[in-house]
């Protein structure tokens, strides 16, 4: 009997998900709420993991075109300290696969190849537990009923309400995210600054982080510690307001650094938010989570990663499942699994936060030396 199946959300999660089921003959229905594929900017570059992104990659058959499209140099990193030091200045070797970085919407047009995603499909209320099936409530008014559902519906998933009554918290950090568009042309200086791959500055609960994408784009975040309500009195909408704000922040940082804010555009407000380490929930039949949905944790290179590897993997076990007990063991297996491993990198990521954007910056520096063990340059 061929199960009806549906995924809420086409991020790395949910198309990893439908991508590996296309793979093994099996169609699921993509629900995303976006309109379009082109709706809105789907933000930063990722660098997808060895063990994690690449994995999920290699199980939907998309490896090789992935590494066709990824940028090892990407992985470079510097490390300046406010007044324009240089702490660290490390780039990877030739063959280094470790973490290359490729744009999330190269990234996006990778997963989705065939499959046929229902765009402009907003899910409002998932139902477990109804006769005939899970029943998906949209906001058109419309429903539709299927014997799974999985949530890949990120950090304010409507799909988690059906197993968790869990909302996620603020961390206390907030990002600012802007722009630098064609850098090596209209910003050289910012070019060198930033070499292949990133620069990241630290100071004291502060940081700007500058990381390039293909085509001359680069993503910039200011980073601090900060109460939510910040922005009390600023209109976030006006750049200009925004810019002298965050330049008032970091006040007394080098020129060279600074001149990341001076020459950035379209600032978005990012408050980061997450899940308690070690979110699960009691299980519930015809129902699971993925990704930021199930453990939304702070961005530390890890959420798409884990995200593309859970979808993959969920995928793999339900694809021989024949009946629906044997659908409902293999999602439980996988919760199990999805559980034990996300709570490891829930706790990495949640320290790593704290160091990263603390009143010591030269934690930040400790902490790069730890996971990036062989430094060159
Ligand atoms: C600044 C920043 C940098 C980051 N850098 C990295 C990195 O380098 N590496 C890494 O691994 N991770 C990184 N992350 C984390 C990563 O972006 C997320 O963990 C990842 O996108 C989660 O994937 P997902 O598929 O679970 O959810 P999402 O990517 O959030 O996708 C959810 C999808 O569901 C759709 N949706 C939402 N609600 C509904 C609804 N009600 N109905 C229908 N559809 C809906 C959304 O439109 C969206 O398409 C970063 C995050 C931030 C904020």
């Amino acid at each position: 009997m061929r199960h009806r199946i549906a995924v809420v959300g086409s991020g790395p999660g949910g198309l990893a998900f439908a991508r590996v089921m296309h793979r093994h003959g099996h169609p699921v229905a993509v629900l995303e709420r976006d309109p379009a594929p082109d709706a809105r900017p789907l933000g930063g570059t990722l660098d997808l993991h060895e063990g994690l992104g690449q994995l999920a990659l290699n199980k939907a058959g998309l490896l090789a075109e992935f590494q066709a499209l990824s940028r090892p140099e990407g992985q470079a990193m510097r490390i300046l300290e406010a007044d324009g030091t240089v702490l660290r200045d490390w780039r990877a070797g030739p063959d280094d696969q470790a973490n290359p970085e490729i744009d999330r919407g190269q990234l996006r047009d990778l997963l989705l190849g065939p499959l046929d995603v229902q765009w402009g499909r907003s899910v409002t209320q998932v139902v477990p537990g109804t006769r005939g099936g899970v029943l998906v409530h949209f906001a058109d008014g419309r429903q539709d009923t299927y014997d799974l559902v999985v949530g890949a519906d990120g950090a304010w998933s409507r799909t988690r309400a059906a197993v968790s009554s869990v909302m996620p918290h603020y961390t206390g950090v907030t990002y600012v995210e802007s722009s630098l568009d064609d850098v090596d042309t209209r910003h050289p200086d910012l070019a060198r600054l930033i070499g292949d791959g990133s620069v990241a500055v630290y100071g004291v609960n502060r940081a700007l982080v500058a990381q390039r994408n293909s085509g001359g784009h680069v993503k910039v975040y200011a980073q601090f510690r900060a109460p939510l309500d910040w922005h009390t009195g600023l209109e976030l909408a006006d750049a200009e307001a925004v810019r002298s704000c965050l330049l008032e922040l970091f006040d007394g940082w080098a020129a060279s650094v600074l001149a990341l804010l001076r020459h950035a555009t379209a600032f978005v407000h990012r408050p980061l938010y997450a899940l308690p380490v070690s979110h699960t929930w009691t299980h519930v039949n015809g129902v699971t989570l993925l990704g930021d949905a199930a453990h939304l944790m702070p961005p530390l290179g890890a959420g798409a990663n884990l995200a593309m590897l859970e979808g993959a993997e969920l995928a793999e076990s339900i694809a021989t499942a024949t009946g629906p007990e044997a659908l409902d063991e293999a999602v439980r297996g996988f919760e199990e699994q999805m559980w034990a491993r996300a709570g490891r990198w829930a706790k990495i990521t949640t320290a790593g936060l704290e160091r990263l954007v603390s009143p010591d910056p030269a934690e930040a520096v400790a902490l790069f030396d730890q996971v990036q063990p062989s430094p060159m340059g």
